[in-house]
C-alpha cells in the first residue's frame, strides 16, 4: 500500500480551494477602473498555477464575471491534466484555455496574444546552472511570442533578490544598484539577467515589459513547506508543532497580503510604464523572530528559535521601498500583517480558526471604538489595600485598528480619583518631572527645543498638561517663551510647579478642567496619553482649548521598542499605562479626532539615570478635512516579543526570590511600586514571610500590602533580616539610600546575573 503524504495532501487541498470571496472583491474594487483594457483581449499566463499567477488568473476571472466583459486567457502548463486536478474552478473556466507544453518544445500558440503575465519558475531543486537555461531560454521564446503577436502589455514577475545586498541596513529602492551580470553565478544574477533582455526587448523590438520586483508576502496559496519562514510558522502551528524558527530569528522582512499583490501586478501591467520596474511588497518591516510569535500566539503554540545570533551581526534585511508604486500607480499595502496572517490560517486551515482568541472588549477601542480584540497578555497585580485600581486586565490589540491597550473596565473618574491621590512625582527624587536630577533636565530641555523649532512665536500661549512639578515650564521659560501655563490632577505638585510659574498653574485634568484658563496656541502633552481612558474626549477637550491655527505636541512611550528597552520584566504593562502606542497609532488617534499629524519621530528619554527609554511624538493641528486611519499591522507581533521577553525575565527573578528564600525565613522588601505589585503576584515572594514594607514615596508609607505596613526608611533599624530591593529602574537609588541611612542588614538586589 503506498504512503500517503500528509503535507503534499494539505498542498492540493489548499491549491484546490477557491480563494476568499472577500479577497477577490477587494482586488475587483481597487482595480475597478483597469479591465476595460482587457476587453476582448487574449491573455497568455505562464507560471499560472504558481502563488503570482494563480491570484492573477483568479482576480481576473472574477471581474470579467462582475462587470461582464468578455476576454480569453491562454494557460501555459506542463502538465495539463496536474493542472486541473489541483486547479479544477480555473480549469474548467470556459474563458481559460490550457496550453501544454514544456521547456524544451515552446511551440508558437494560435490565435491572439494580447497581454503576457510571465511568472514562470523553475521547478524545486533545479540546479542553478539549469535554473538559468531554463529562464534564459523561457524568456527568450516569450519575448519572441510579444514582438510576433505585437502584444499590449508584457509582465515580468521578477524578485527583490535581483538587488546587490546592502553593506547598510536599509530597504532596496527600483534605482539601487542589481547583482553584477557578471561574477560567480548565484539566483539574483539569473533573475537579473531575465529582466536585462526583457529590457532589451522593451528598448530594441517595442515589448511594453513591465518588471514588477516581488519580495515577501503572505496568503491563501502560500506554499507552507516551502521554504517561507511565514509559511512554516502557519505549516507548524496547523500541524500542531511548536513554530520552529530555522535561524536566530533577527532577520528582517515585510510582509505583503496576497489579495493586495494581486492588485499590485495587475495594476503594474496594465497602468505601469513600459520598461519601468516597481518594488511589490510592504515597507512595514518585522523580524522574523516577531513573525513566529505572532503566529505562536494565534495557535497557542510553543516558539522555538533553533540558531544563535552572532554578536555585531546586523540582521539581514529584505524589504522594499515602494514609493514609485505608491507616487506613479496609488499602490499601497491595504492589509495589516495580523489580519493577513489570520487570513492566511483561515484560508488554510480551511475556514475556521478554533485557537483564535478574539473576545469582546470591556473597554472598547480607545482610538477606533471598535468591541473586539485579542488578548496579547493578561498581567495582575497585588494592590495596596483600598487601591482604586482593579487587580488585573487584559492587555489587547484591537481587531480593527491595531492599537493596544489594557481592556480595563475602570472609568476615567476613578483614574482621575487615583492620580490625585496617589501622585508619585510628589516624590522628587526618585520621579520624573521634576526636572531636577542632571538626566531629566536634559530630557526637558530637548523637549523645550523641539517646541521652539516647532513654534517660533516666544508670545504663545502654551498650556502643559499634567506639569508635575513643573520641570517642562521652566525649561520653556529658559527658552525664552514668556506664557506658560499647566495643569496637573495633584495639589502637591501644582503647589510646587505655582514656584515656577506663579499664577498660571492650576489643579485640573484634560475631564476637570479648572474654570477660566483661556484658550491657548500650544498644549503639551509629554507622557501623559499613556494614562488616559477615554482618549478621544480628551482630544475633543484638546480642541476646544486650541486658538484657531494652534497646535498639540504629545509625546508617549514607543511601544513599538518596548522590547529592545526591556529593564523589568512587564515594565509597562502597569496600573498606570493604559495605551499603548506606536508612531501609527498615536497618528490614528489624531486622524480619528480631526487632527493631523504634521511633525513626527522617535527618541531616546531616560526614566532614571542610566536607564534609555524609548519614545515617540508628533506635533499635529486642527485638520480641515476628515483623515483616514491606517491599520497598524505589526505593533501587536512586537508586543508578543516583548510578552515572551519579559516571561522569561519574571522567571529569572522568581529564581533569584527563590534562593534568597532558602536561605533566610524573613525579609524585608524595599519598593511598592510596580514590580513589587507584580512579584507579589507572580512569583514565589507571595509565599514569603515579609517583614515590613519600605518605601521612599510619602503618598505610599502608612499604606498596607498583603497585610503588611509600608514604613520610611527611617523607621527601619539595623538588623540581619535580608533587604530586597524591588526595583529594578531605581535600585541604584534604594541602595544609596540604605547606605545613607547606616543601615547593615545585607542587600539584595534582582539583579539579572543570568545575561
Ligand atoms: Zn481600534
Amino acid at each position: 500500500m503506498p504512503e500517503i503524504n500528509a503535507e503534499k495532501c494539505l498542498e492540493k487541498r489548499l491549491m484546490g480551494r477557491l480563494l476568499p470571496v472577500e479577497d477577490l472583491q477587494r482586488v475587483f474594487q481597487q482595480t475597478r477602473g483597469l479591465w476595460e483594457k482587457l476587453h476582448g483581449r487574449r491573455v497568455f499566463f505562464t507560471g499560472a498555477s504558481g502563488f503570482f499567477g494563480s491570484w492573477m488568473l483568479e482576480s481576473l476571472l472574477f471581474a470579467g464575471t462582475k462587470l461582464e466583459f468578455p476576454f480569453q486567457s491562454l494557460v501555459l502548463t506542463r502538465n495539463a491534466k496536474h493542472f486541473s486536478e489541483s486547479l479544477p474552478h480555473i480549469a474548467g473556466d470556459s474563458r481559460v484555455e490550457l496550453m501544454e507544453a514544456d521547456a524544451a518544445t515552446m511551440p508558437e500558440p494560435e490565435g491572439a496574444v494580447d497581454y503576457v503575465v510571465h511568472s514562470l519558475v523553475p521547478d524545486a531543486g533545479t540546479s542553478l546552472g539549469d535554473q538559468e537555461v531554463f529562464f534564459r531560454s523561457a524568456t527568450g521564446w516569450l519575448l519572441d511570442v510579444a514582438v510576433k503577436k505585437h502584444v499590449e502589455g508584457f509582465l515580468l514577475c521578477s524578485t527583490g533578490a535581483v538587488y546587490s545586498p546592502h553593506d547598510s541596513a536599509g530597504a532596496f529602492s527600483e534605482d539601487d544598484p542589481r547583482v553584477s551580470p557578471g561574477g560567480p553565478l548565484c539566483y539574483g544574477q539569473i533573475r537579473r539577467n531575465v529582466e536585462d533582455l526583457c529590457l532589451e526587448a522593451w528598448k530594441y523590438r517595442n515589448v511594453p515589459v513591465k518588471i514588477a520586483r516581488g519580495f515577501t508576502f503572505v496568503g491563501p496559496r502560500l506554499p507552507l513547506d516551502a521554504g517561507f519562514a511565514i509559511g512554516n510558522f502557519i505549516g507548524d502551528g496547523l500541524a500542531g508543532r511548536p513554530i520552529t524558527v530555522k535561524g536566530d530569528g533577527t532577520a528582517v522582512r515585510s510582509y505583503l497580503y496576497a489579495a493586495d499583490m494581486a492588485v499590485w501586478l495587475w495594476t503594474i501591467l496594465l497602468g505601469g510604464q513600459p520598461g519601468r520596474a516597481f518594488n511589490v511588497g510592504a515597507e512595514e518591516a518585522i523580524s522574523i523572530g516577531d513573525v513566529a510569535n505572532s503566529v505562536g500566539l494565534l495557535f497557542d503554540a510553543q516558539v522555538v528559535v533553533e540558531g544563535k545570533a552572532e554578536a555585531g551581526m546586523a540582521p539581514s534585511i529584505y524589504v522594499p521601498l515602494t514609493g514609485r508604486a505608491r507616487d506613479e500607480l496609488g499602490l499601497c499595502a491595504w492589509t495589516g500583517l495580523s489580519e493577513a496572517i489570520e487570513k492566511t490560517i483561515r484560508f488554510s486551515a480551511g475556514g475556521s480558526f478554533p485557537n483564535k482568541k478574539s473576545q469582546a472588549l470591556l473597554r472598547p477601542c480607545p482610538v477606533c471604538g471598535c468591541f473586539s480584540g485579542q488578548v496579547l497578555h493578561t498581567q495582575h497585580f497585588i494592590l495596596s489595600k483600598d487601591h482604586p485600581l482593579q487587580d488585573h486586565y487584559d492587555v489587547v490589540a484591537c481587531d480593527a485598528c491595531g492599537f493596544c491597550f489594557a481592556d480595563t473596565p475602570i472609568s476615567q473618574t476613578a483614574y482621575d480619583a487615583y492620580y490625585s491621590s496617589m501622585s508619585k512625582y510628589a516624590d522628587n527624587a526618585t520621579s520624573t518631572g521634576a526636572g531636577v536630577s542632571e538626566w531629566d533636565a536634559g530630557r526637558l530641555g530637548q523637549l523645550a527645543g523641539h517646541v521652539a523649532e516647532f513654534t517660533p512665536d516666544l508670545s504663545a500661549r502654551i498650556l502643559d498638561v499634567g506639569c508635575a512639578a513643573g520641570g517642562l515650564l521652566a525649561a520653556l521659560q529658559a527658552r525664552g517663551f514668556t506664557e506658560v501655563c499647566g495643569i496637573d490632577p495633584s495639589p502637591l505638585c501644582v503647589e510646587l510647579t505655582g514656584r515656577v510659574a506663579p499664577g498660571r498653574v492650576w489643579t485640573g485634568t484634560l475631564t476637570r478642567l479648572p474654570d477660566g484658563i483661556g484658550s491657548f496656541d500650544g498644549i503639551i502633552l509629554s507622557h501623559v496619553m499613556e494614562h488616559v481612558c477615554d482618549l478621544r474626549s480628551a482630544m475633543e477637550r484638546l480642541r476646544s482649548l486650541l486658538n484657531p491655527g494652534g497646535w498639540v505636541y504629545i509625546e508617549v512611550p514607543d511601544a513599538a521598542r518596548y522590547g529592545q528597552y526591556l529593564v523589568a520584566p512587564f515594565q509597562d504593562f502597569n496600573t498606570e499605562h493604559i495605551n499603548h502606542f506606536s508612531m501609527t497609532g498615536l497618528a490614528n488617534l489624531f486622524r480619528q479626532c480631526g487632527f493631523h499629524p504634521e511633525v513626527g519621530g522617535i527618541k531616546e528619554i531616560f526614566s532614571a539615570k542610566d536607564i534609555p527609554y524609548p519614545a515617540l511624538f508628533w506635533f499635529a493641528r486642527v485638520a480641515d478635512s476628515p483623515q483616514a486611519i491606517e491599520k497598524d499591522g505589526t505593533l501587536r507581533a512586537a508586543l508578543e516579543g516583548y510578552v515572551r521577553a519579559s516571561a522569561e525575565r519574571m522567571r529569572r527573578l522568581d529564581e533569584t526570590i527563590r534562593r534568597t528564600l532558602a536561605k533566610q525565613s524573613s525579609v524585608i522588601v524595599w519598593g511598592t511600586g510596580q514590580l513589587t505589585m507584580k512579584l507579589l503576584a507572580e512569583t514565589c515572594l507571595r509565599e514569603a514571610d515579609i517583614e515590613v514594607f519600605v518605601d521612599g514615596n510619602p503618598v505610599n508609607q502608612g499604606k498596607e500590602l498583603i497585610g503588611r505596613k509600608v514604613i520610611s526608611g527611617t523607621e527601619l533599624s539595623s538588623g540581619s533580616t535580608p533587604i530586597l530591593v524591588c526595583s529594578q529602574i531605581n535600585s541604584a537609588a534604594i541602595i544609596q539610600s540604605i547606605r545613607s541611612l547606616g543601615l547593615t542588614n545585607p542587600i539584595v538586589e534582582l539583579s539579572d546575573k543570568s545575561e
